[in-house]
This record gives structure tokens, sequence and C-alpha cells, in this order.
């Protein structure tokens, strides 16, 4: 079954140029309890996605807090061993190999995170911080990192004499550029952004997207940019996938997934947010109700059918399967295995 996800995908979408290519990527986190740690159950946290990322180009993954979006970025950095599935940079398979052997990958990929206080050593000046990285790949002598950290403070908005100050000193969005320029500093190919601007004020959140956005311009940057903020997600994405509780239930290019959803799942989530050229604003209004089911039980079959308005008996036995429904527009759904549209309102109780 992965197989048939994994081809329909790809015909779906053209990942000849793939920088990343994930398939059926899982991570199950096990729960032991007792004094002998006995196993009594797994957190299904990511429980098989498949996605590319092309060079230059914006992946959004959104979805609610604790679904499984965070956990993908960490699995693809192989901060996490995955449980399944397999991860390839530049078609070269990365999913097995060892701490060592992942330091030429890591010099590709590198991450921005959601608290920059928190991911920010206190004890390390702002240009040591930044500079941190070229140290531990070996890169320059010291007068050459000493230049490059100040380039480095330049291109993200700093003053290079703040490289000597700590990061208590610099306010919220300040210290994302501090994160973003130590990200920058070995010249990766794909930035992991881990709700890089939730943590900040509105006016804050644009400053740093449109900067990302520049970067990504000049050195050609490919992101995988997760966030629970469809507005931002638009802004910022050229594709985007919808994640519900470990699995991916739709993906497409940003103007069909924002003017034309398909899952019954994102098209709760775009009337919940005020983005006003949503096509979906058009529809009948639907309120998904409910909490999102605890990924240690989830339910079975699709895992949306407890808060799903439009769910039959097969929801509740059968997993849908992610698949190409319109050119380049997947979605796991089983109304659209009959290739039909969603109809505009739930159907009568
Ligand atoms: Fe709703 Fe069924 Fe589609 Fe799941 S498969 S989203 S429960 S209609």
């Amino acid at each position: 079954m992965a197989t048939d996800v994994a081809a329909e995908i790809e015909t779906a979408n053209d990942d000849s140029a793939a920088l990343i290519r994930v398939e059926n990527l899982k991570k199950y986190f096990p729960i032991h309890k007792g004094v002998f740690s006995k196993l009594v159950g797994q957190v299904y946290a990511v429980d098989g996605i498949s996605f590319h990322i092309k060079a230059g180009e914006t992946l959004g993954l959104v979805g609610e807090s604790g679904c499984g979006k965070s956990t993908v970025g960490r699995t693809v950095l192989k901060l996490l061993e995955p449980t399944a599935g397999s991860i390839h940079i530049k078609g070269e398979d990365i999913t097995a190999l060892p701490p060592a052997g992942m330091l030429a990958y890591r010099q590709q990929m590198q991450m921005i995170f959601q608290d920059p206080f928190a991911s920010l050593n206190p004890r390390m000046t702002a240009g040591n911080i930044v500079g941190e990285p070229l140290i531990i790949h070996g890169i320059g002598n010291a007068t050459e990192r000493q230049d490059r950290v100040a380039w480095l403070f330049e291109r993200v908005g700093l003053r290079p004499e703040r490289m000597f100050a700590y990061a208590h000193e610099f306010s919220g969005g300040q210290r994302q550029r501090l994160g973003i320029a130590r990200a920058l500093a070995i010249n990766p190919e794909l930035i992991i952004c881990d709700e890089p601007v939730s943590a900040l004020d509105v006016s804050i959140q644009a400053q740093i997207i449109n900067l990302l956005m520049d970067l990504q311009e000049e050195f050609k940057l490919s992101y995988l940019f997760i966030s629970h903020d469809l507005a931002v997600v638009e802004h910022i994405s050229h594709r985007v996938a919808v994640m519900y509780l470990g699995r991916i239930v739709e993906m497409t290019d940003k103007t069909s997934l924002f003017e034309e959803p398909l899952h019954p799942y994102t098209e709760a989530l775009l009337y919940a947010v005020p983005i006003a050229k949503s096509g979906a604003r058009n529809r009948t209004r639907q309120i998904v109700e409910g909490d999102v089911p605890s990924p240690i039980n989830p339910p079975s079959g699709c895992h949306f059918h407890t808060r799903c308005p439009y769910a039959v008996a097969r929801c509740r036995t059968e997993e849908p399967k992610l698949r190409e429904v319109k050119p380049g527009h997947l979605t796991a759904c089983h109304i659209h295995d009959r290739k039909v549209t969603l109809p505009l309102a739930p159907p009568e109780a």
C-alpha cells in the first residue's frame, strides 16, 4: 500500500529534481510503564507521509497543534530516528546513516526553531552563536569566521557591532534574525522552519517572513515551512501539505489549496481564518466540532471520521489513500475516490 501511495504522489508531482524526497515516513514514540518498563502503547506522531521539495521551493506543512508536523521536521533532519520509511537528499538515501555519516548532510540542512530565545545559548555571545556551525564543520580560520559572522549579521538586518552582545540583549524579532543567521552560516540548501514566527508580534512576523523570502531568492534556498497559521503559510509557500493526526490529508499548489480545497479538514481549517481571497469562503460554512483525538489511540479508518460532517460507514473502517484527484492535487478522502466534488453543504442529519 505504501508503494502505491508513493507512486501516486510521484505521478502527481514531478520530483525528478527533488532536493529532498521523503517516502512513507513514520515516527512512533513507545510508551513504557512500570518498574520493568513494559511497552504499553505508542504515540503515532507521524504515520506514513510522503513528499518532496525542489531546489528553491517552499513546501508549507500546516495543521493543528499536536498533528505531528514538528516531529516531521525533526525526523527529516534525523534529530529523531525514523521508525520506518526513507529520506533521500539529492537521490542519496540517508535514512540509515549513523550520526558521523550525517555531518556532511547536516551542512546542507539546517533548522530555525519556534522559540528563538530557548534555542540560543545564553552564555555565548551572539557572534559565537552564529559562528558556531562554522567551527563544527571546520570552515575557515578565526579571522575568516569573524568576517563571515559580520556579513551574516548585516545580511539578516543586524548591526555587526552587536556580535559581542548576549541573546537576552536582543528583542524577539532580533533573536529570530540571529537564528536565521546561524542557520545560513554554512550555506545550507534546505532550511526546516518550525513555526519560526508564531512567538513573535504580528508586525515583526511580516518582517521575518519577508526576510526569509528575500534570502530564498538570493541563495536559492528550499524551505519546509511548518506552521499552524494558514495566512502565513499562504504568503510564503509554493505548495502546501495539510496534516491531520500524523498523516497528510491534502497536498497541492497553494492557489488550488486556498481556492479549491478538496478535503473536509482543509475546508474547516480555511473557514476558521480570515483569508479574504480564499474561494473556500464562498462555500457553505462548516464547523468541525470536537478536539483532535489522541495520537496514542487514533480513530480507525480515516482519522478524521470522528469530526467529519460527511463521514459514512466506510470512513470508519478503511483508510483513504492520498491520491491525485486533479492534476497535481492530492487528497485522502473516500468522497473523491469516485471523482466527485464535495457537496456544498453537509448531508442532512
Ligand atoms: Fe470525511 Fe470520510 Fe473523507 Fe474522512 S474519508 S474526510 S471521514 S468523508
